[in-house]
């Protein structure tokens, strides 16, 4: 008997040993929801013995933390891609287990194949080293797929068999085969979320210490044009508050991480927050809007014990915040970060994008005016104490144009150029006392908005990388592809890419129409309350509406004859 699940034990025959890969450190994997519930739902069903294997930096390979087994023991292994560089590492990981890194070159077990967001956003620079991918988000379908693979596999059926057996069941997206592939999602008749994501993990390992995360929404109705969380997770869904508190009543958990969008704009959040406050749950917030932040809201979160703020700016004038469709409001930030700097918080981190579309000079002379003004409200808190916020962290990240967002054909700056620019804030915040300033590295910026926007080609690049010590400068010079064909000018709207093959729902016209009113800095109102068929703004009533999706019809993920053949 080996220890498989918290609080579960299996045997491993009888059963398809299944690895559950995260390419990334298991700090971060324990802070991500999505592989948690999939580990949790294959791990209770018996036709699986699963294990989850983390990326070691020590080692360069895949460990599981639950036995000494390695991936090259299970003939199905799953990756979770959750961000463009988790290719690379998903390539150093089959190398390091000696697994052929190209599906051409496999013919037996195991088989290989990836989920996650990525998978939906744009897989295709790592499509060359998989078998197939699920194209969808985690509840349900992911576990009616394995069974087909399982009942194959205890059969004795080839790895060619399987393959032809999932071939065209709803979300599989088989390498070389062209076909549009939709996206798997489910959500309730009343268009809430099936139910609310959460840790089946909670570890001081954690980003997110000894703290056991919930789903609060998944996608944003505010549409920013920069954001692929805004339009890959359409419709906007949020878990049910009873659901949420059914969990914690069932869970006891001493902390509680709220994960989702806009937080501050949930309805029952103050009213949650009081009553876990009640039962003594700590609890920590993900994601807030200065709008939603009134002297009661942030008295209660002093009182119980947050020391630090985050928000999100954005662009670094109000003139690009109104193009990337941000609806922020300048008074109602200030009047915050006063009543932020009264109340003395530790800290307030403040989240910028620099090298938007069309960013010039002008923006930055906003750019000194808005730290005037940040300096102004904090001393303006602070009254006559000696002390307001502690410290104000400012963070800068490069905009790399996204797959499915409105900005996708635009380019990105040159590394110079960024270079730059990280410079002249750099020097504008020097002036001020207590304000700290950091940026990312623009060259793994452009490397990301590379793997971002990246076909098949782009695999030979990783290879390249993999095979140099990940030392991507050098790489690239030893290519024979171009970064600038995929970053380095603005891209005609006509121009189809690779992930058009995939179906999320958003008609490509309507993100037309948002890349037009980015140039013209109109903004667009978010999703209003009422369900796409009463809006029918940007294509999802159609995908909704779609009668070969059972996206609603959760009793066919199990039991449907003609969706999911038994694999034979
Ligand atoms: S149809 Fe309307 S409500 Fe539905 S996702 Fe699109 S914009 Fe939002």
């Amino acid at each position: 008997m080996i220890r498989n699940c918290r609080g579960q034990t299996k045997e491993w025959g009888g059963r398809l040993p299944v690895a559950l890969v995260f390419p990334e450190e298991e700090s971060l994997a324990l802070s991500t929801l999505g592989w948690q519930r999939v580990y949790k739902d294959l791990g209770h069903n018996n036709l699986f013995y699963v294990e989850r294997f983390f990326w070691d930096r020590k080692s360069g390979k895949a460990k599981c933390p639950d036995s000494d087994k390695t991936l090259a023991d299970f003939p199905l292994i799953c990756f979770s891609l959750n961000f463009e560089g988790d290719f690379l590492t998903l390539i150093n990981i089959l190398k390091a287990e000696n697994i052929p890194i190209t599906a051409s070159e496999r013919s037996d077990w195991p088989l290989i194949m990836a989920g996650g967001p990525i998978a939906f956003l744009n897989p295709f620079p790592v499509i060359p080293s998989l078998d197939f991918l699920f194209v969808g988000e985690s509840e349900g379908r992911f576990v009616a797929i394995s069974e087909v693979i399982g009942n194959a596999w205890l059969k004795g059926n080839s790895v060619s068999q399987v393959i032809a057996s999932i071939s065209g069941l709803p979300g599989i997206m088989i390498y070389g085969q062209q076909q549009k592939v939709k996206k798997q999602i489910f959500l309730t008749a009343e268009g809430y979320l099936d139910s609310p994501c959460h840790s089946t993990f909670v570890s001081r390992a954690s980003v997110f210490r000894d703290s056991f995360l919930m789903e609060i929404n998944r996608g944003c109705p505010y549409g920013c044009r920069f954001c692929a969380a805004g339009f890959i997770y359409r419709p906007p869904r949020k878990s049910k508050t009873q659901d949420l508190k059914n969990l914690v009543q069932k869970v006891n958990p001493r902390k509680v991480g709220l994960v989702g969008t806009a937080l501050t704009d949930w309805e029952d959040l103050f009213s949650f927050l009081t009553w876990l406050h009640k039962r003594k749950v700590k609890f920590s917030l993900s994601s807030l809007r200065a709008d939603g932040l009134d002297r009661k809201f942030l008295e209660f979160l002093r009182r119980s014990g947050t020391r630090s703020i985050t928000l999100a700016v954005e662009g670094i004038s109000s003139r690009l915040r109104r193009a990337m469709n941000k609806h922020f409001s300048s008074e109602k930030f200030f009047k915050a970060v006063e009543l932020i700097s009264e109340m003395q918080f530790n800290t307030l981190k403040l989240y910028f994008i620099l090298g938007l579309p069309g960013e010039s000079d002008k923006d930055f002379h906003d750019l000194t005016h808005f730290l005037e003004m940040l300096e102004q409200a904090r001393k303006k808190g602070m009254g006559r104490k000696k002390k307001g916020v502690d410290l104000i962290s400012i963070s800068a990240s490069m905009f790399v144009p996204k797959p499915w967002t409105p900005l996708q054909w635009s380019p990105m700056d040159k590394e110079e150029v960024f270079l730059e620019k990280v410079r002249r804030i750099k020097k504008m915040c020097a002036q001020y006392k207590g304000l700290r300033f950091q940026a990312e590295k623009p060259f793994s910026s452009r490397i990301q908005g590379l793997l971002s926007k990246g076909d098949e080609k782009v695999h030979d690049l990783l290879v390249l990388a993999s095979e140099n010590d990940n030392n991507w400068r050098k790489a690239l010079k030893m290519w024979s592809g171009n970064i600038e064909d995929y970053i380095g000018s603005e891209l005609s709207v006509e121009k189809d890419f690779v992930w058009d093959t995939i179906d999320l729902g958003v008609d490509r016209r309507y993100l037309i129409r948002e890349f037009d009113k980015y140039k013209k800095e109109m903004l667009t109102s978010p999703c209003p309350d009422e369900p796409c068929p009463s809006c029918r703004r940007c294509g999802m009533d159609k995908f909704l509406s779609d009668s070969s999706f059972p996206e609603r019809r959760p009793a066919a993920l199990t039991s449907g004859k003609k969706d999911f053949p038994d694999g034979n």
